[in-house]
C-alpha cells in the first residue's frame, strides 16, 4: 500500500517519508528478527518525526484507500450490522453511542461509518425534495436514545461520543431542513467545492437580477400598511416556492450550473423574507 501511495502521490516530501518507511519495515534484518509478527517498526526514522499537521495530512491520504472491513463498536469491538436507523449509532452489545465521521460517502472504511447528513438521518435518496416533518420525527426518535443526558456518569468516552453524535444529528437536521443550506450541501455532495463562492459569482454576473433585487428592496422600504406588507410577502412566498420547485428539477436532472443560479436567486429572496419579518414588528402586524 505504501509503495502504491508513493507512486500515486508524487510529493517529494511524502515520497521520502514513504521510502524510509518502506525500508524500515522491509529490511532483511527486521524480517529475520520478527519472523512471525509481520512488519513491526522497532525504531522511528528521524524523517517520520513530523509536525502533527503533516501526520494528519498523510493519515487522510491513506484513509482514501478503500478497505472494506465493516463497522465495529469502539468499545466492545462487536461488529455492527446495518438494519435499522440506530444500528451504526448505538451498539446493540454494550449500549455505547458510536463515533461517526459525517461528510463522507456512507462507506465503512477503517471500521467507522462515514455517512452523509442524509444517511445519518436515514434518508435513502440524496435529493432536494425532503419531508422536513419526517426528518424532525426521526431526529426526535434518535435523540430519545442518544441524548447526552442518557450517558451522564457512564464514562468520559461515552459522554463525549453521545455529545458529538447528538450535535451531528442536530447539524444534519438544520442543514437538511433549510432549503438554502440543503441546496448548498447537495452541491457539495455533487462535487462543487465552494458552493457559496460559486453562488455569489452567479449573482454578480447577472446585472438584471441585481437590478430586480434593488427595486424589490426599495419597494420593501416603502411599505407602510399591513395590507401592502401582506401583499409583498405573498408575492415573495410565491417566488420562493417556485424557485424551490425549479431547484428540485435541476438537481433531479443533475443540472448543477442551473442549480447554482437558482440557489443564488433563492438566497436573495430569502433575505427579503428576513427583512419582511423585521418589518412586521415595526408595523405592529400580529399574525
Ligand atoms: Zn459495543
Amino acid at each position: 500500500m505504501l509503495k502504491t501511495y508513493a507512486k500515486n502521490n508524487p510529493t517529494p516530501c511524502h515520497q521520502q517519508i514513504i521510502r524510509s518507511f518502506s525500508r524500515s519495515i522491509s529490511s532483511p534484518k527486521e524480517r529475520k528478527t520478527q519472523p512471525h509478527k509481520g512488519h513491526v517498526i522497532t525504531s522511528v526514522p528521524s524523517c517520520l518525526t513530523l509536525p502533527m499537521s503533516q501526520v494528519i495530512m498523510i493519515s487522510k491520504c491513506f484513509s482514501g484507500k478503500p478497505v472494506e472491513n465493516g463497522v465495529h463498536c469502539w468499545k466492545c469491538k462487536q461488529k455492527l450490522e446495518s438494519g435499522s436507523e440506530l444500528d451504526y449509532l448505538l451498539c446493540s452489545g454494550c449500549g455505547s453511542p458510536q463515533r461517526v465521521v459525517v461528510g463522507g460517502d456512507g462507506d465503512t472504511r477503517r471500521g467507522v461509518w462515514r455517512p452523509s447528513f442524509y444517511e445519518l438521518l436515514g434518508v435513502k435518496e440524496q435529493s432536494f425534495a425532503v419531508d422536513v416533518d419526517e426528518l424532525a420525527a426521526t431526529v426526535r426518535r434518535l435523540q430519545k436514545k442518544l441524548h447526552p443526558d442518557l450517558f451522564a456518569g457512564k464514562g468520559k468516552e461515552e459522554e463525549e461520543a453521545s455529545q458529538e453524535l447528538s450535535s451531528l444529528i442536530n447539524k444534519a437536521f438544520s442543514t437538511l431542513a433549510s432549503p438554502i443550506d440543503r441546496g448548498r450541501y447537495l452541491l457539495q455532495l455533487r462535487g462543487v467545492k465552494d458552493p457559496l463562492g460559486d453562488i455569489e459569482k452567479e449573482i454578480t454576473s447577472e446585472p438584471t437580477f441585481l437590478e430586480e433585487v434593488m427595486t424589490l428592496n426599495e419597494r420593501l422600504e416603502e411599505l407602510e400598511s399591513e395590507k401592502d406588507w401582506r401583499h409583498f410577502r405573498e408575492e415573495n412566498d410565491k417566488v420562493l416556492t417556485q424557485l424551490q420547485s425549479d431547484l428540485n428539477v435541476a438537481f433531479t436532472e443533475n443540472k448543477i450550473d442551473e442549480a447554482k443560479i437558482i440557489l443564488a436567486r433563492m438566497k436573495y429572496f430569502d433575505t427579503l423574507q428576513s427583512k419582511l419579518k423585521e418589518l412586521k414588528s415595526k408595523l405592529n402586524i400580529v399574525e
